[in-house]
């Protein structure tokens, strides 16, 4: 278990709540304090936090509760819903359009898992019988071509990418127009990382971006970075237009608590979450199901 993580913060403030015997207006402050406290700590911004402190105020009314109602699980249902609110940025997730090709762009940290949900992704559309396609924009990396090379071969994917050719902006380029012109309806770029967010890398990302012009940006996020997951999705954000997110390694010891700070910065809805290392490993996302992992 990942200590300072945003869920366990909230399940401890639950339990805390569930384990005095009165409920009163004492109780509830002290929870939303404490649940408050935890977001600020993950870096939710002060107006979403007092925003879903004021929904909760307003949905539990403990002078008009029935005797014998039980108010510890109305509290708690109540919580829920709110959190489940705070990972909806209010935009429907991007779908792809049959008939036409879709570029989608990937980018991220190295090591979030980019290249592995590239191919999962690639992966998943291909089993519902879109015609996908994977280019390798990732020159920086030794060893990332090879990767993609691999995975794709794997999952019995086109592939593009460069031993030679070290602008990825080229490579990514190159890589679109031939899947375009092969008549591919998704074709997904992986793009390099760094092991921390520096100017280098998101002036690269931005002319792949404006080079390629993607229909949708994925943000790829490991679910265990915690507190960092604001600054990191913001830095992505400001440079390209995210427009989704993926979190990864759900299968891990992380509740993802850094995922609700990754849907305020980017104001982008998660739309998958990687559960494994192998290519089926990927769920559509769910918010009800990810709150309750998150409070689990
Ligand atoms: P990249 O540098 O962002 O392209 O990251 P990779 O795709 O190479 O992934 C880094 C490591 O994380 C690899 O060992 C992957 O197998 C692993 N990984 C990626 N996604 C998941 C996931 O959902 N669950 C688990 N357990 N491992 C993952």
């Amino acid at each position: 278990m990942v200590l300072g993580d945003l869920g366990n913060q909230i399940s401890s403030a639950l339990a805390a709540m569930s384990n005095t015997t009165i409920i009163n207006e004492e109780t509830v402050n002290n929870l939303l304090k404490e649940v408050g406290n935890a977001l600020s700590k993950a870096d939710v911004s002060m107006n979403l936090i007092i925003q879903m402190r004021k929904n909760i105020k307003d949905k539990i009314k403990l002078d008009q509760m029935a005797a014998g109602l039980n108010k510890k699980k109305i509290i708690r249902e109540v919580v829920f819903e709110e959190l489940i609110k705070l990972l909806d940025p209010g935009v429907p997730a991007w779908k792809p359009v049959k008939g036409k090709p879709n570029v989608v762009m990937f980018v991220g940290l190295q090591g979030a898992g980019k290249t592995t949900s590239v191919t999962k992704l690639a992966f998943f559309y291909k089993s519902k019988g879109w015609n996908t396609a994977m280019v390798c924009a990732d020159t920086f990396r030794a060893g990332a071509f090879d990767q993609l090379r691999h995975n794709a071969t794997k999952a019995g994917i086109p592939y593009y990418g460069s031993e030679e050719v070290k602008d990825p902006v080229m490579v990514a380029k190159k890589g679109v127009e031939i899947f375009k012109k092969e008549g591919a309806e998704i074709i997904i770029v992986d793009t390099s990382g760094r092991h921390k967010q520096d100017n280098e890398l998101f002036e690269e990302m931005k002319q792949i971006e404006t080079s390629i012009k993607p229909d949708n940006v994925i943000f790829v996020m490991d679910s265990s970075i915690g507190q960092a997951a604001y600054e990191q999705a913001t830095a992505f954000k400001t440079s390209v237009k995210v427009g989704s997110i993926i979190i990864t390694k759900m299968d891990g010891n992380s509740k993802g608590g850094g995922a609700i700070s990754g849907v305020a910065a980017t104001k982008s809805p998660i739309i998958f979450i990687g559960t494994g290392e192998h290519i089926p490993n990927l769920e559509l996302f769910n918010a009800q199901t990810f709150v309750s992992k998150l409070l689990g």
